[in-house]
């Protein structure tokens, strides 16, 4: 009886591991690492970092913001967040940025959460982009922001959260928190003011949108914009929060306090459609994730259903997005076969 039991389960732990039918139960892509931890380590990540830091001298650190300028262009972090929720980090790991456009993400959550997907989405459109993420001229013609990844939608998206004054802005931040178990978080009152002082073609969109009906209100709603872009991140805080969107909202500890598909589905669609601004769709050929830049030099980056990434390296391309912070990503799609479309 006993020897019947033990072959039983044998047997059962033989289906249980090669079944192909498990790759319906648990719904998952079963491409070729899909099926078991990817176990991405350290010395992987410091060797994808020692290959490809030199690719910052190909970029140039952000300084229409003057603020931002001061930042030295050779410093760089990258972090992993793994499915287990386990954080490996290497490079610059302390190093704070501003997380600027990334920031995004976490108020058209904020927003769809509070106003819904169709209310947010009556004043702005799903669409990608030919354009850099400062481009406005639709305004004069659709009156419409593209999308919220785009400065534009995304002043819009910030002024349609709930609340007076820099309350719509605490939001943000407690999220951000939240979403890092990070409370130390906080923003820069210097990048705030320099945004603030410098942002007038930021303050044009605000104008035209008031004009087109679309923002009641008045100029706190953009100052909400400006400081939710001045809050400081490392690379680690970047990879839990793209770690967060990949998991349907969950954090990376477990804790599904914000557990909801739809938004993470919504979230991550529009990461992959215009999260890289114009290079987003040569951006899915290559890397093909959903990806959110800043002109901090970060980058975060959702491996759905696995992963998250975080990465730091202020130098730009010429789109606004991290040029060694992209072919570090780059580097370990290729390495585990990350793309969706593999
Ligand atoms: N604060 C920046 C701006 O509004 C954000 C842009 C970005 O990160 N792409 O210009």
């Amino acid at each position: 009886m006993k020897r019947y039991t033990f072959s039983t389960l044998l047997l059962s732990l033989t289906l249980t591991c090669f079944n192909p039918i498990n790759q319906t139960v648990y719904g998952q892509n079963m491409s070729k690492n899909s099926s078991r931890s990817l176990q991405i380590n350290e010395k992987t990540l410091n060797d994808i970092l020692e290959r490809n830091k030199a690719f910052y001298k190909e970029g140039k650190v952000a300084d229409y913001i003057p603020e931002l300028g001061k930042m030295q262009a050779d410093k760089i972090a990258f972090s992993v967040v793994n499915e287990n929720g386990k954080v490996i980090n290497v490079g610059d790991i302390n190093q704070k940025f501003t997380i600027q456009s990334i920031s995004k993400i976490i108020a058209l959550m904020i927003a769809v959460t509070e106003k819904g997907e169709k209310n947010v989405f009556s004043k702005m459109g799903y669409f990608g982009t030919d354009k850099p993420f400062n481009h406005y001229a639709n305004l004069e013609t659709t009156g419409k922001p593209l999308n919220p990844m785009m400065n534009a939608g995304a002043i819009l998206t910030t002024s349609m959260i709930d609340g007076e004054g820099e309350i719509p802005f605490k939001k943000i931040l407690e999220m951000v928190r939240y979403i890092t178990k990070n409370n130390s978080i906080d923003y820069s009152k210097s990048v705030y003011n320099s945004e603030k002082e410098t942002g007038h073609k930021n303050r044009g969109m605000f104008y035209l949108m008031k004009n087109n009906g679309l923002i009641e209100g008045d100029e706190e709603k953009l100052n909400n914009y400006f400081k939710q872009c001045s809050i400081e991140v490392t690379a680690e805080d970047l990879a839990k929060i793209g770690y967060f969107f990949a998991h349907q909202c969950t954090r990376f500890d477990g804790d599904a306090t914000y557990k909801n598909p739809e938004i993470s589905q919504l979230i991550q669609s529009q990461m992959l459609t215009a999260g890289m601004y114009e290079f987003s769709g040569k951006y899915s050929r290559t890397v093909g994730l959903p990806s959110k830049s800043g002109v901090g030099g970060g980058i975060t980056v959702s491996v759905p259903n696995k992963i998250g990434i975080g990465v730091f390296s202020p130098a730009l391309d010429e789109h606004g997005n991290s040029a060694a912070g992209y072919h570090m990503i780059l580097d370990l799609v290729k390495q585990y076969n990350l793309s969706l479309f593999q």
